[in-house]
């Protein structure tokens, strides 16, 4: 399978605190981090907060840019100040947040939300961009009816249905997620989790999944990259990880994972091999 992505000793430091007449302290946000990531696949990034996650996941996203080290997408080598980022690199990697409220505009119905980026960046006809939104919309799970509605209409799980629908309606290569269960209810995570699921195996997207839950992580990933402090600590399979964690900052993670939250991860899984096999 082709590299939809690849991190090569990728580094992120902040200049915090300094003035005009001296120099600050030096945040290493990102260290050194090497990963990479088959189309279809999902690497889920794990580690506490202030763990340098949502820093790697605006590099990723193109939205800042690395301090040292190289990043490829599809193949391409990409550094936003150096070689400069094209339209068409911009559309390679869409993002989704924890909180979708923030990202969607409360004066912008849900159609208008859908049908923007084939405005902005494709030719299409108004006709077919009005179909093609109709279409996601009922991808991800909601109703023809919801397509004259406002944001502050629909609930938490239902904003982010929206969210993942505009992310992926001009299919990129690559969807980062950052936190993007993390606001929401047990149940309705769940029912995010699994159209996240459905929608990589239907369109073959490639994710990064972004938590510091690592139950959530157990469902979702087929690799995991444990982060602490700016570090990879630990990187491998879901299989592996999970299996024989080897880092002690792993197994403390582990250690402050609720137990029933393992458990109904285990039957969500297994009820979902059921499926698979029926
Ligand atoms: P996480 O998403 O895992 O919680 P972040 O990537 O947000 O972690 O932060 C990692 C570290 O970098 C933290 O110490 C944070 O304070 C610091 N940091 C993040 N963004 C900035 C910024 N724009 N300026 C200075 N420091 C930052
Ligand atoms: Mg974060």
């Amino acid at each position: 399978m082709a590299l939809v992505l690849e991190a090569r000793n990728l580094v992120r430091d902040y200049n915090v605190g300094g003035s005009l007449f001296g120099a600050g302290r030096v945040v290493h946000a990102v260290k050194n981090l090497s990963f990479s990531l088959e189309q279809g696949k999902t690497l889920a990034i794990v580690g506490e907060s202030g763990s340098g996650k949502s820093t790697l996941a605006r590099i990723l996203t193109l939205i800042d840019r690395q301090t040292a080290g190289e990043l490829f997408l599809d193949g391409e080598p990409v550094d936003i100040v150096k070689t400069g980022v094209t339209k068409a690199m911009r559309r390679k990697v869409q993002i989704v947040f924890q909180n979708p409220y923030g990202s969607l505009n409360p004066r912008q119905k849900i159609g208008d939300v859908l049908m923007e980026p084939l405005l902005l960046n494709t030719d299409m006809p108004a006709s077919e961009r009005r179909d093609l939104a109709m279409q996601m919309l009922k991808k991800v799970g909601l109703q023809p009816e919801h397509f004259n509605r406002y944001p502050h209409m629909f609930s938490g799980g239902q904003r982010q249905r929206i969210a993942i629908a505009r992310a992926i309606i001009l299919r990129p290569s690559l969807l980062v997620l950052d936190e993007p269960v993390s606001a929401l209810d047990l149940s309705v995570q769940a029912q995010i989790l699994n159209l996240l699921a459905d929608l990589q195996d239907e369109f073959g997207l490639t994710y990064v999944f972004i938590s510091h839950d690592l139950s959530v992580v157990r469902y979702i990933a087929d690799e995991v990259m444990v982060m602490y402090l700016g570090e990879a600590v630990e990187y491998g399979t879901r299989e592996k990880l999970f299996s024989n964690p080897e880092h002690p900052y792993t197994r403390a993670l582990f250690a402050a994972t609720p137990k029933a939250d393992v458990e109904s991860i285990k039957a969500r899984l297994a009820l979902k091999a059921m499926q698979a096999q029926a």
